[in-house]
């Protein structure tokens, strides 16, 4: 499910909010609202049947003041360029926001994976390394996984590069298998720092998450590792949703037990004891946390009306639209914003392009402590920049963080070319 709005649009609305709270001049903030390049491709690649069948591909590099390029790949039928050109924006914020030392760029194919063999898709996925190969590079621009992808085609993006520049340069991508060079953490630490950044604001708030129930839309691996570690703080699980249907529980759904369910069937649909809900249902259900773990803009002005949680964490990038998110500020609802809830995906990739480039591995234990500080250190900033500079919405003090963090790069580069 996602919503209508343009998400271009939503990022260059929510720069303009927090271009009122910075000084810096407009001239430069207008080189923050468009990417510096879009590569646009058709890949074409055979069928299983031995036609040949062609997928627009996109790469957008938006920023690389702070350091290479860096953001995921997405494989879905709905793939725009003005989405991932959105998408790669936020990228460089959430950087900032983290400061990680990456730019920001993103790239999606469009196609329905479910409708390709894996044969298909490895054909697919060297097609578009080999698109990207003069634009990529440990130092240049470093891809990673996103929606409908993950190790396997990060393995596939590794191995075609390599082969191509005679080579070994594990850290050209990032979100690896581990015996391909991947970093121990890297699978869960989106829905890790997403819950993470929940948990701090639940404690700044003064609640408590004892007793506290959620509700998490999207079972893909964000979703899914966000209702598992939500559920192992004893926070109580009561409603998750994939994008054909949603399932609600009030006395608690088992988050490994749903996952086996949709593995086996496909879906959540049809879990042992829970009745069927919609995706606005899920998004408006009584509960304390709310977890949007799926695509773009699914809170738009009318639901937010409706938004009963008292704080929403958001592992998604772009959930909720500019207008909704005034409305929320209205109600009292905190949303910790995406560029900083999500950021513990590119967080683990910049300590795994780390290893790569050391040739050395860090036990789970290190990346996940190191991930917690990043987070912990980064909300701190974000509640820092709202009280002293009396911001409203928190999503408004991230962009003033993340705008002020680039400019400076820029500038003090001598703002060349
Ligand atoms: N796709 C993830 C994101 O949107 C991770 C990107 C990365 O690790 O480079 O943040």
């Amino acid at each position: 499910m996602t919503g209508s709005a343009n998400p271009l649009e939503s990022l260059q609305t929510q720069l303009d909010e927090a271009s009122r709270h910075v000084e810096v001049a407009d001239d430069v903030l207008e080189r923050l609202r468009h990417p510096k390049r879009v590569l646009e491709s058709n890949l074409v690649i055979e069928r299983d049947g031995g036609t040949l069948e062609r997928f627009r591909a996109y790469r957008s590099q938006f920023n690389g003041d702070r350091g290479p390029y860096k953001g995921g790949i997405r494989y879905h039928p709905a793939v725009s360029r003005d989405e991932v050109v959105a998408l790669s924006g936020w990228m460089a914020y959430k950087c900032a926001v983290v400061d990680v030392p990456f730019g920001g760029a993103k790239s999606g194919i469009a196609v329905d994976p479910d409708a390709l063999s894996a044969a298909e898709l490895e054909r697919l996925t060297r097609a578009y390394a080999t698109e990207l190969r003069p634009l990529i590079g440990e130092d240049r621009d470093v891809p990673a996984p996103d929606v409908n992808t993950g190790p396997r085609e990060m393995n596939w993006l590794k191995d075609t590069y390599e082969t191509l520049e005679r080579t070994t340069a594990p850290g050209v991508v990032t979100g690896k298998s581990l015996e391909s060079g991947g970093s121990e953490g890297r699978v869960e630490a989106t829905g890790r720092s997403t819950v993470v950044a929940a948990r701090e604001a639940t404690a700044y708030l003064g609640r408590s998450l004892d007793g506290a129930t959620a509700a998490v839309q999207g079972y893909g691996n964000a979703g899914w590792i966000s209702a598992k570690l939500l559920d192992e703080m004893g926070v109580t699980v009561v409603a998750v949703s994939d994008s054909d249907s949603g399932i609600v529980d009030r006395d608690g759904l088992d988050p490994a037990e749903v996952k086996a369910h949709k593995d086996a069937t496909g879906n959540v649909l049809g879990y042992d004891g829970s009745d069927a809900c919609t995706n606005e249902e899920l998004l408006t259900l009584d509960v304390d946390l709310l977890i949007p773990a799926a695509l773009e803009s699914v809170i738009d002005a009318t639901l937010a009306r409706d938004v009963s949680a008292n704080i929403i964490s958001e592992a998604a990038n772009g959930p909720i639209t500019p207008d909704a998110d005034a409305i929320l500020a209205e109600n009292d609802v905190f949303v910790v914003p995406d560029i900083l809830a999500n950021a513990g995906g590119v967080t683990v990739s910049y300590f795994e392009w780390v290893q790569n480039r050391q040739r050395v591995s860090w036990s789970e234990d290190r990346v996940n402590e190191q991930l917690e500080a990043v987070i912990v250190d980064a909300f701190d900033s974000l509640c820092r920049t709202v009280e002293e500079r009396n911001i409203e919405i928190p999503r408004t003090a991230a962009y003033v963080l993340a705008i002020e963090r680039i400019d400076r790069a820029y500038e003090q580069g001598g703002r060349w070319p």
